[in-house]
């Protein structure tokens, strides 16, 4: 279950920075290792991400609270993760607002046969034509 906490969403994600000051602050947590394989980053320069924990998109929060450092190729499974994320919700928000396009015609059935009709013992006897009505 996935709930969008803002209410005024765009169907589109944009991207939003951290501020340097929550950068900093996520560093100082974060004690120098990738928060989510712990693999220690060697220096401040060392390649590191800065991440939101739940997509902006989703939960709105741009703070330290969904802030963390991740390693590169921990951002790059987590990017993955949040775009599926992020793709069910706004597949669930099109579906809510009626904005889904159906794919292809809708599905028709193939109908009865309005000349005959079944009898409680299976066995199948032509309609009797009523005067006036199309069976
Ligand atoms: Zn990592």
């Amino acid at each position: 279950m996935i709930f969008i906490q803002h209410r005024d969403f765009d169907l589109k994600p944009k991207r939003v920075e951290f501020s340097a000051a929550t950068k900093r602050a996520a560093w100082a947590l974060s004690g120098g290792n990738c928060q989510r394989c712990r693999r220690p980053f060697f220096s401040r320069g060392d390649k590191h991400h800065y991440d939101h924990i739940i997509p902006t998109w989703i939960s709105g929060r741009n703070d330290l609270k969904n802030c963390w450092v991740l390693c590169v190729p921990c951002h790059k499974i987590k990017t993955k993760e949040d775009q599926a994320l992020i793709a069910r919700a706004r597949r669930s928000i099109k579906k809510k607002l009626g904005l889904k396009k159906r794919r292809g015609p809708p599905i028709r059935s193939r109908g009865f046969d309005k000349t005959k009709s079944k009898r409680f013992d299976g066995r199948v006897v032509p309609r009797k034509r009523r005067k006036g009505k199309r069976y």
